[in-house]
């Protein structure tokens, strides 16, 4: 069965004729795929009968169901567990800003990198998600919450630089004209730091905005955080950031969270801020979000004050993220299937 939704027009066009169906009604079929994001044949309506039960013979409809929802009390956040076609579960999580709704997608289900701090990695590795599939998790909460999503956050559960492929052909997808429309500038990718990823990335010359989380100043107290940089290197990650906004000339956004007595110190605010001098950067601190596993708690807020200030002082672009969905366990790195376990 081939993945219909992860096609681009041609290819789609293409794959009709190739499967002795009319070519020229792609059009239909791929608006019914990328803007309307139905989950079945059964409902692209003005096609015929026929023709619907011919797509379903040869082609499949990556979708996500829900399987649960559960909504914030506190700021309206909504998080999703979506089930999908093979009955694998991902989260997504819809918040609601001034400027319009965004929504934080998954890559993979589970996650290979292992954060020390993160619940996703605490599950393993199990797949990657097709186009489709990260495509699918805002058809279906546009249509469930009857929205439109202007923002995407590709910071859900996964690294979307381990699944490379899938992630650039979603992006290409969802920014089409022709399709939900997203704009490049309204989506930030998040990667725990892999280099060549970055460097391929680079290449593609998307007008997107690229986030790091970088979480310490120096490989002593990173590689005690996140396994990655035993192979990818604080200062060999930040050379390569550095050359990536250079070319791109997009800020980069460094995402830090900030742990008590691990990474929250004065020393690391004056070597973090030394170490993006002369970049495009901006430096976003996180008040770290507790998953039970890590034996890790946030800093306090006079620790995150102070440290933000070390940051300014020295003339760095910074922010405190407030933290959305707290109450639902939707906020940052808390995101897995819980489901699963129960
Ligand atoms: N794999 C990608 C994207 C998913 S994680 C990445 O590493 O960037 C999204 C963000 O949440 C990352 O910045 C991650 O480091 C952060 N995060 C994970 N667990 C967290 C926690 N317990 N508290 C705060 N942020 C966390």
């Amino acid at each position: 069965m081939t993945d219909i939704k992860s096609m681009y027009f041609d290819e789609l066009s293409t794959s009709l004729k190739e499967s002795g169906l009319p070519a020229f009604r792609a059009k239909q079929v791929w608006q019914w795929l990328q803007q309307k994001g139905v989950g079945s044949f059964d409902l692209m309506t003005n096609l015929s009968k026929d023709l619907r039960e011919k797509l379903k013979e040869d082609y499949v409809i990556k979708f996500c169901e829900i399987e649960k929802k559960s909504a914030s009390a506190l700021d309206g956040t909504v998080k999703y567990l979506f089930r999908l076609f093979d009955g694998e579960f991902v989260e997504s999580v819809l918040m609601k800003y001034k400027y319009g709704y965004s929504l934080c997608v998954s890559t993979q289900v589970g996650c290979r990198m292992n954060c020390a701090f993160c619940a996703t990695g605490v599950g393993g590795f199990i797949r990657n998600l097709a186009a489709a599939e990260i495509l699918s998790q805002i058809h279906a909460a546009q249509n469930d919450m009857d929205i439109k999503v202007s923002h995407i956050v590709l910071m859900g559960m996964g690294e979307p630089m381990d699944n490379y492929d899938n992630v650039i052909r979603f992006l290409k997808l969802v920014n089409n004209d022709d399709g939900l429309n997203i704009g490049m500038r309204n989506i930030s990718l998040s990667t725990c730091g892999i280099i060549p990823g970055i460097k391929k990335l680079e290449q593609e010359n998307l007008q997107l905005t690229l986030s790091v989380s970088l979480h310490a100043p120096n490989d002593d107290v990173r590689s005690r955080l996140m396994p990655v940089n035993k192979k990818y290197k604080v200062d060999d990650l930040l050379d390569v950031c550095r050359k990536y906004a250079d070319s791109t000339s997009r800020r980069i956004s460094y995402e830090y969270a900030m742990f008590g007595g691990v990474n929250d110190s004065d020393e690391c605010a004056y070597e973090l801020a030394s170490k993006l001098k002369g970049t495009l950067a901006h430096i976003n601190l996180i008040p770290a979000n507790d998953v039970t596993e890590s034996g890790l708690h946030s800093s306090t807020p006079e620790r995150i004050k102070r440290f933000c200030e070390i940051l300014e002082k020295s003339g760095r672009n910074v922010t405190v993220r407030r933290s959305l969905g707290g109450d639902i366990d939707a906020s940052c790195g808390q995101l897995r299937s819980k489901h699963i376990k129960a």
